[in-house]
């Protein structure tokens, strides 16, 4: 159990949605998850509207405290891939790498909830030399993803000695940092942290957002921060019922991302964490989204919708597959945008024999 860390239910939530009631349901929530919201979203929310998005997302719901049968305290198996301390490491080229378990806000359907908000999930010096030391052993490690909890939650000083350290080892070729940050908390983004970032290597920033109303002026300035900097920037975003799942919120979240230099680069199907069966889709509905998306906006504005599958087996693409039906002795056939089937012809190489 994570526990609760921040602050009282009343500086929670805007005045004129504290009523008693809802007031002990954030603390009974509290009691089990962290809870934290940042000023920059909190101002986002609109008390009048009881189906806020953003609200939502962050305002504890007593819909938390029920857990569905199907749901699981470790979602996407982490903890069986985990060698060291800090460390999952579950597909051969690529690790990630967790400095704290820290976030500057708690999203109510985090897919590590039963983890985040822990103070000792930061690794001290001694831990985190232990996990640059196993990046450093395992040669087959060509990117780390740093992420927590929020790396950029970590001192602009601390963020450059983790580049630093991992700059030096010869078999990485891309340090990738996944943030919620440049939504959350953007005057995090300061000169000093981009100076943090700067790298011989490549260094890819993902950016969390859920909803266009996320991608607020100041949240723009903090990507272009980064984007000048030479970061490329990519965006994950957790599909949402209530919040996302709806072709014209997705149209407008992707394509204001893409016109602030961030490609759209996953929608995750939603985990099966404790108390968020609220929260979920299902796959089928997720896919009629996604496939209504592909004739409405540009392929810049397309992620690939994944689920990660439960158990610690990695991520797959759930998106529709435009090819109905296969037979290598007869060709394909594909279907398009309006449901019009048209054949395929077989290669022969794959027909011989
Ligand atoms: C998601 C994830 C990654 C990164 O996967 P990509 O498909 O490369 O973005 C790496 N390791 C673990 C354990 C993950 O869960
Ligand atoms: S920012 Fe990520 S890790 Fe932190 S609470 Fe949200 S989903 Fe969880």
């Amino acid at each position: 159990m994570a526990g609760a860390r921040i602050l009282r239910a009343e500086d929670l939530i805007p005045g004129g949605l504290a009523t008693p009631d809802r007031l002990r349901e954030i603390r009974q929530v509290a009691e089990q998850f962290a809870v934290a919201v940042t000023d920059d979203l909190a101002e986002l929310i609109d008390a009048e509207d009881n189906r806020d998005p953003i609200a939502a997302q962050f305002l504890p719901s007593r819909a938390e405290l029920k857990k569905a049968a199907e749901e699981l305290d470790d979602p996407i198996g982490d903890d069986r891939c985990s060698p060291v301390p800090g460390i999952v490491h579950r597909y051969p080229d690529r690790v990630l790498l967790k400095p704290l378990l820290l976030c500057p806000v708690y999203c109510r359907f985090c897919f590590r909830r039963e983890v985040v908000g822990n103070k000792s999930g930061v690794l001290g010096r001694a831990a985190l030399n232990i996990a640059l030391d196993y990046i450093r052993r395992h040669s087959q490690i060509w990117e780390v993803i740093v992420t927590g909890g929020d790396p950029f939650l970590l001192a602009p000083r601390r963020i450059g000695e983790i580049v630093r350290a991992l700059d030096q080892v010869a078999h990485l070729g891309v340090i990738r940092f996944h943030t919620r940050v440049p939504v959350a908390d953007p005057r995090r983004v300061t000169s000093a942290l981009v100076e943090a970032l700067a790298a011989e290597k490549a260094v890819y920033v993902v950016v969390h957002a859920n909803h266009p109303r996320e991608l607020t002026s100041k949240a723009r300035e903090a990507a272009l921060k980064l984007s000048r900097a030479g970061i490329p920037l990519l965006s994950q975003t957790v599909l949402l019922r209530g919040i996302n799942d709806d072709a014209a919120v997705l149209e407008a979240l992707f394509r204001g991302l893409v016109a602030m230099r961030v490609k759209p680069y996953y929608l995750h199907h939603a985990d099966l964490a404790r108390g968020t069966s609220h929260f979920r889709t299902g796959i089928a509905s997720g896919q009629r989204l996604v496939g209504s998306l592909r004739g409405r906006v540009s392929g810049l504005c397309q992620p690939t919708y994944v689920l990660d599958i439960p158990g610690g087996y990695g991520k797959v693409s759930i998106a529709p597959c435009a090819i109905t039906s296969q037979s290598l002795a007869d060709g394909w056939i594909i279907e398009d945008r309006a449901g019009v089937r048209h054949p395929y012809p077989a290669d022969p190489s794959e027909t011989e024999g």
